[in-house]
């Protein structure tokens, strides 16, 4: 599926980079892991792999596709050992081919082989590409996944030398925002970036087994509890020896992606120690204190908006109703991105329901607007169901600018709220009023001290490498800025 068949499928929405699970210490650890990608199949459907160890070889299956298309009870059975990490993608930060990007990756070489799961973007890629490529290196494909392997692989001299070492000078070269796992045949290392962009929590079974994930929504589904989160900057080294915590940088931040909360985790997700639903479901409750309006009912739009609309429908008394009704089982196969294909493809996806929003003066919740496009389609559904005045309110604050840290939100000239006032995008999209959340109320739902809103305010917590010299270099190596 390329990006604009893409787009169509999805109602040109955001998309998240990716999803990693890992598990030591059971014989079960394939299958465990294969539950878990299924529950961060939101995370990433263009692909995904499972790599387990006995100890020696790392052997792996990937493929694009579903985790339940790429997996089955007989290729999961070849899957022994102990350890298992896994990877579902969504796109491949580079723009190169997706077959080239499944993860995870599995790297030979004279000092130990090993596999890497990888969640993030990485902003100074292309500096470290010449860096490498100054030194000999070679590259095959445009992941950050290869770069970081190539930073972390040891010096033949340095054999005896454990790999921590190794991996901590590649993370002190390396600037972004990322949480993988790197497997060799005795453990695994879980690393989240010193600014804590990216989320990835430690999990534990009863038999003592661990686990690490994206997203702990995955830990229920095999009967993990939930211990903490990775720290920014960390490194946990997970073996016989237990649990064993480093820190590459004394510089630590916690500015995760407000987008996740917003809309890419799953709502029984906790995140830095605050809940996906309830951080929702109070930006709800806020956005009606910020932009009350006199209506009949309250819908959402689902899945990820459901969560606000009711904190704005319990906050204002306004009856919440299920205005909205989305496919289940849409095809992802057939695609004509013409107008009238991409208009029946919302139809598709989503309905308005004409017996409770006809004749009805509705607030609609949405969690963000990108390109406007989608937003303004679903206006057109709800009116065309009888609706008579469409108030649409926006559980984030309007998006002028672009993402550099892996999440989709193209360039800032596809941006409707880069070139438009808040009036200009409610005429856009027709609605009868339009308001979004300030970024202070974004910031109060999790009552939070520190959060990435860059794609909101411009405040971008790293350095982006955005120099002409930079720019040369995102061209050479044909990898996204
Ligand atoms: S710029 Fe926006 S989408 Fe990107 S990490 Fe920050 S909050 Fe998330």
């Amino acid at each position: 599926m390329n990006s604009e068949e893409r787009k169509y499928m999805d109602g040109e929405r955001l998309h998240e980079e990716c999803g990693v699970f890992g598990v030591y210490g059971t014989p079960e650890a394939a299958n465990l892991c294969y539950y878990g990608l299924h529950s961060l199949q939101h995370r990433g459907q263009e692909g995904c792999g499972i790599v387990s160890t006995e100890g020696e070889e790392l052997n792996y299956i990937k493929g694009p596709g579903l985790v339940n298309t790429v997996f089955n009870e007989q290729n999961l059975a070849t899957l022994k050992g102990n350890i298992a990490v896994g990877q579902v993608l969504y796109t491949n930060a580079g723009g190169g081919k997706i077959g080239e990007n499944i993860q995870p990756i599995v790297f030979h070489h004279g000092t130990g082989d090993f596999a890497i799961s990888y969640n993030g973007k990485l902003v100074n890629a292309a500096r470290l590409r010449k860096h490498l490529e100054d030194r000999g290196s070679l590259f095959l494909t445009s992941s950050d996944c290869e770069l970081i392997a190539n930073l972390i692989k040891k010096d033949a001299a340095q054999a005896h030398v454990d790999r921590i070492h190794s991996i901590i000078e590649a993370l002190n070269m390396v600037e972004g925002a990322f949480a993988f796992l790197i497997m060799t045949p005795k453990r695994i290392y879980a690393c989240r970036d010193k600014h804590g962009l990216k989320p990835l929590s430690l999990g534990r079974l009863s038999d003592g087994s661990w686990v690490v994930s994206s997203e702990s929504c995955a830990f229920e589904v095999i009967g993990a509890d939930f211990v903490r989160d990775v720290e920014p900057g960390e490194i946990l080294s997970i073996d016989h020896h237990g649990i064993r915590s480093n820190h590459f940088s004394s510089f630590k931040h916690h500015h995760m992606c407000s987008m996740e909360y917003i809309y890419f985790a799953r709502p029984d997700s906790d995140i830095d120690g605050c809940n996906v639903h309830t951080f929702r479901k109070e930006s709800g409750k806020l956005l009606y204190k910020e932009s009350p309006v006199e209506a009949d009912i309250v819908i959402g739009v689902p899945d990820s908006s459901l969560s606000a609309a009711i904190g704005y429908a319990e906050a204002s008394g306004i009856p919440y109703e299920m205005g909205l009704v989305k496919s289940k089982y849409v095809a992802r196969t057939f695609i004509q991105p013409s107008q009238s294909m991409r208009e029946k493809g919302v139809r598709m996806k989503l309905s308005a329901v004409r017996s409770i929003v006809g004749g009805k003066r509705v607030v609609m919740v949405d969690d963000s607007i990108v390109r406007g496009t989608t937003s303004k389609r679903i206006v057109r559904l709800l009116k065309d169901a009888g609706a008579t005045e469409v108030h649409v309110r926006i559980a984030s604050p309007a998006m002028p600018k672009p993402c550099y840290y892996g999440v989709d939100t193209s360039t800032e000239e596809e941006l409707i709220s880069a070139k438009k006032s808040v009036e200009e995008v409610a005429e856009y999209i027709g609605a009868d009023s339009l308001a979004f959340l300030s970024t202070k109320a974004l910031m109060a739902s999790g009552n939070r001290k520190e959060m990435c809103m860059a794609c909101f305010d411009g405040k971008y917590p790293t350095d982006l490498y955005q120099t002409d010299e930079d720019a040369t270099l995102y061209k050479r190596y044909q990898i996204k800025a």
